[in-house]
């Protein structure tokens, strides 16, 4: 399959939001919290990257969001990418998605690893699912607060919806959270230990913050992990 780049916008420090289409498709059936794996020739290689859809798909088209990752090989190719152009792709595909039924959950992102969870809050079986849902969300600056207006607006009509914003870099003046996400999981859990917690950003994230859950008395199976490296 090919999927055809519509068109962008920056929405952070060096993070990008893009928005796809698969030419020739007239649907892409995936699952919230799925991912689409792109390849690309890449300085005379060929280069595969999976990339975490960053919503439900309407027909054919489709978001993504992407970190540049400065050294890196494939993300600054895809930066390159122009209105028009395509990428191989196949997908959607993966398991990080939403149980059923849907429980009191925490969602715990750093970065660009907030993607999977803005389709989790577009899920009609999510939102309608009464359940209470935390988004902790961690960032290194203001700027890189990846769709703050959606979530706010959402905590303002989604009752039981609280979002959980936190800075490692704070500008000054900043009134909110600081520090990283792993400070502010006690907060976020409210003291329960009978949750389901989603789990998506950096290995050293994810495996920190497995730890203190299994500390705090969480089962392996309350524990739902998707790691970018
Ligand atoms: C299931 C899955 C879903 C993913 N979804 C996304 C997504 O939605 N958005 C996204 O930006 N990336 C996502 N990634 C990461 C992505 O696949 C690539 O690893 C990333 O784009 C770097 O590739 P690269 O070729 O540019 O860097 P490489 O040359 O492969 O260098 C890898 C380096 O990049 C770092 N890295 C990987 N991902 C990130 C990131 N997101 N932010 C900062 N540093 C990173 C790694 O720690 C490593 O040091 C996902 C990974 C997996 C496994």
């Amino acid at each position: 399959m090919e999927a055809r780049l519509v068109s962008y916008q920056d929405i952070g420090v060096e993070v990008r939001h893009f928005v796809f289409e698969a030419p020739g498709a007239d649907a892409l059936p995936a699952l919230p919290g799925q991912f689409v794996s792109f390849t690309g020739e890449v300085g005379g290689r060929r280069v595969t990257r999976p990339y975490s859809l960053a919503g439900l798909p309407q027909g054919n088209r489709f978001e993504l969001c992407l970190n540049r990752v400065k050294e890196g090989l494939f993300s600054p190719w895809l930066f390159e990418l122009e209105p028009g152009q395509t990428v191989a792709m196949q997908g959607p595909l993966g398991y990080f998605t939403p149980r059923q039924p849907f429980r009191d959950s925490v969602l715990v992102a750093t970065g660009t690893g907030v993607a999977p969870f803005r389709a989790f809050l577009q899920s009609e079986a999510v939102l309608a699912s009464g359940a209470r849902i935390t988004l902790l969300f961690g960032a290194r600056q203001e700027e890189s607060l990846l769709y703050r207006a959606e979530f706010e607006q959402l905590e303002r009509i989604r009752p039981g919806f609280r979002y959980m914003p936190t800075l490692t870099r704070p500008p000054e003046g900043w009134q909110g959270r600081t520090g990283r996400v792993q400070a502010h999981l006690d907060e976020a859990l409210e003291g329960r230990a009978d949750l389901d917690v989603y789990l998506c950003g950096m290995r050293e994230m994810v495996d920190d913050i497995r730890r203190l859950l299994k500390e705090r008395g969480f089962e392996r199976r309350q524990i739902i992990a998707e790691k970018y490296d």
